[in-house]
Formats: C-alpha cells, sequence, structure tokens
C-alpha cells in the first residue's frame, strides 16, 4: 500500500489539501514551514492601498503615509529598510519607527488615499514613486 503524504498546516493544523499540497505555501520568513493557504493570506498577503489587488510577501517593501506620522515624518511614500518597523498597543494604534523607513517621495497627487499602508510595485511604477 502506498501510504498519501499527509501535510498538515503547523499554525492552524489543518490539513492541507490536495491543491494546496501540490504548489506548497511556504513561510517566507522564521522557520520557512509549508503552511496552509489560509494561513499564508493571513500572515503574509497583504493589499495594495491604492489598487486593492494583493501584494505577496516579498513586494511588502514600501508603505504610503497620506497624512505623516505622529512622530515627525512628513507625508509621503516610504522604503520600509528593516522589519518591525511599526509599533502596535493594544487598542490598535500603529506607529511607523521613524528609523526603521526611507523618505522617497511625495503622494503622487493621483493617489487619492485617506489610510496609509502599504503600495505594490505597480502602482509606485505608474506613478513614478519607487
Ligand atoms: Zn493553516
Ligand atoms: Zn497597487
Amino acid at each position: 500500500m502506498v501510504q498519501e503524504k499527509v501535510i498538515i498546516c503547523p499554525i492552524c493544523e489543518k490539513v492541507l489539501d490536495d491543491e494546496e499540497s501540490e504548489r506548497p505555501r511556504i513561510e517566507p520568513t522564521g522557520n520557512k514551514r509549508i503552511i496552509c493557504d489560509n494561513c499564508y493570506w493571513e500572515k503574509y498577503m497583504e493589499i495594495c492601498v491604492i489598487c486593492e489587488n494583493s501584494i505577496d510577501h516579498n513586494d511588502q517593501t514600501h508603505i504610503v503615509l497620506p497624512g505623516g506620522d505622529d512622530r515627525g515624518l512628513s507625508p509621503g511614500v516610504y522604503q520600509i529598510l528593516g522589519f518591525p518597523y511599526y509599533l502596535t498597543d493594544c487598542l490598535g494604534s500603529f506607529e511607523v519607527i521613524p528609523e526603521r523607513v526611507k523618505f522617497i517621495s511625495n503622494v503622487p497627487n493621483r493617489w487619492q488615499v485617506e489610510s496609509g499602508g502599504y503600495v505594490c510595485s505597480e502602482c509606485r511604477k505608474k506613478a513614478g514613486a519607487i
């Protein structure tokens, strides 16, 4: 008898289905374990605040802060220099650590953004803010 290889997601302990086992998602950081699609999405995918497409972990390199930041950062597009680059508290407030980001450009006029977040490489290219 051939035993099918069963992969269990180490985060939620779900058994990966056939599709997930065939093209497994690997944690991009940490232990690089194989995890299920759900956990991957929850932990590692972000949504671009401009085009609302998903951004893969490798492309999570730039953020936009349309209103700047309480700690003295001016409004603009910032490159992330290191993780973690922000602090959160139990109330859900979010503070960028100024030493961990680098100012790249002003917020392009055509971007109608109200709250900060990740910006994908496509949007940055289109706006000339790379
Ligand atoms: Zn999982
Ligand atoms: Zn985008």
